[in-house]
């Protein structure tokens, strides 16, 4: 009975270390085709991983029984050969280390044997759940034979045998279910943090995005150069009244693509609301800024929305431009400034570009 004790408190150090690995390490899970690197780090963290369970292990004689064979399966199903081996290298020299004698030369093969054996049963087409209860239950009838023939107590072998089975079992089914929970939650929220910084219409940066980067951009202005673009679609609201709103949605999608296209890659483009929209350049002086701004008003002028009927619209757009130190010295009215001129620019008939405080 104290075995399956043990045995259940090396369960609840396997679940703590692969809660707060994951915790830690806020990249992706690891998968058969993550990089090289990954795989390597993550067979290291596996391999210390068992290690550690064998620190708890419980001795029964010259052998140790613990659950180090469980991180290396995890491995070798979730990122194949090379995590696992790295990680069964490690078992077997920590293994050493604790002792050179018969039970760690027959615990080392056993391991090389079982790493083997689940490095090729993730190579196979069996279902996922298939593959787990394979590398889990070869695991346990090697271990069987090596507790058979390293262990003389005929007693101690009756309560071992299935105690180990049905731990071995238990803590293989926490460990998947355990990394499969951490995995799925750690992907929802890169899922949802991806999203909160997204327009969904368009796909560009959204205004709370918009807000981070400008208040970052803010920091050591007066080392740098910024520009603000404030783009507005001129009467979109006819484009709605005409057409629906759906397809005004076509056409703010489509203004995004614009929109993309004639600035840099390294601009912020945002939708900052309905049909109002920002381009952010860092590093960018007055002169450029009003060149881009230009490029998106005559592209925009020239360019047909094919709406969902079919039919093809025109659009014209109104851009306020200011820009850090050119058209303002204080950093704070940049937004303000270039909303100011798109006001201009509207007031003086539309479809055109203005400049702040000129
Ligand atoms: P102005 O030239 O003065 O900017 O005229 P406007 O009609 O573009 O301006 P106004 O502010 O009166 O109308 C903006 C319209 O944008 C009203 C609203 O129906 C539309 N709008 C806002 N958000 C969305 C959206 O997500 N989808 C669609 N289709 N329309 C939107
Ligand atoms: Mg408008
Ligand atoms: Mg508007």
């Amino acid at each position: 009975m104290i075995i399956v004790k043990q045995l259940f408190a090396n369960l609840a150090i396997l679940v703590a270390l692969l809660f707060l690995y994951t915790q830690i390490k806020k990249d992706p899970p690891l998968r058969m085709n993550s990089s090289i690197k990954k795989k390597l780090t993550t067979g290291v963290a596996g391999g210390l991983f068992s290690n550690i369970l064998m620190q708890y292990s419980i001795p029964i004689g010259t052998i140790i029984i613990d659950l180090r064979h469980i991180p290396i399966i995890l491995l070798a199903y979730f990122g194949g050969a090379v995590p696992a081996l790295i990680g069964m290298v490690l078992v077997i020299a920590g293994r050493f280390l604790i002792g050179i004698n018969i039970s760690s030369y027959a615990s080392s093969l056993l391991m090389i044997a079982i790493t083997l054996f689940a490095i090729i049963i993730a190579r196979t087409r069996l279902s996922q759940q298939r593959k787990k209860w394979c590398m889990l239950t070869f695991a346990n009838l090697l271990t069987t034979v090596l507790f058979l023939n390293l262990i003389e107590d005929q007693q101690l072998l009756f309560y071992l045998i299935p105690g180990f089975w049905i731990v071995s079992f238990l803590s293989g089914y926490v460990a998947f279910q355990v990394l499969h929970i951490l995995f799925k939650s750690q992907m929802m929220f890169d899922k949802y943090k991806a999203e909160s910084t997204i327009d969904p219409l368009t796909g560009l940066n959204n205004v709370r995005k918009f807000d981070e980067v400008f208040n970052s951009s803010m920091e050591n202005l007066d080392k740098k150069k910024l520009s603000l673009l404030y783009i507005d679609i001129d009467f979109f609201k006819k484009i709605n009244d005409t057409y629906g709103h759906s397809e005004g949605d076509v056409v703010l999608k489509d203004l995004g693509l614009i929109l993309r296209s004639c600035s840099r890659p390294t601009d912020i483009v945002s939708r900052n609301g309905g049909e109002e929209f920002t381009v952010l350049l860092v590093d960018c002086s007055l002169n450029q800024a009003q060149k881009i701004a230009e490029r998106i008003r005559s592209t925009v002028e020239q360019h047909a929305f094919v709406l969902n009927s079919g039919k093809e619209v025109n659009i014209t757009v109104s851009v306020g431009v200011s820009n850090f130190p050119e058209t303002t010295t204080n950093g704070n009215l940049i937004i303000k400034d270039a909303d100011k001129a798109l006001y201009e620019a509207k007031k003086t008939g539309r479809n055109k570009v203005c400049i702040a405080n000129q």
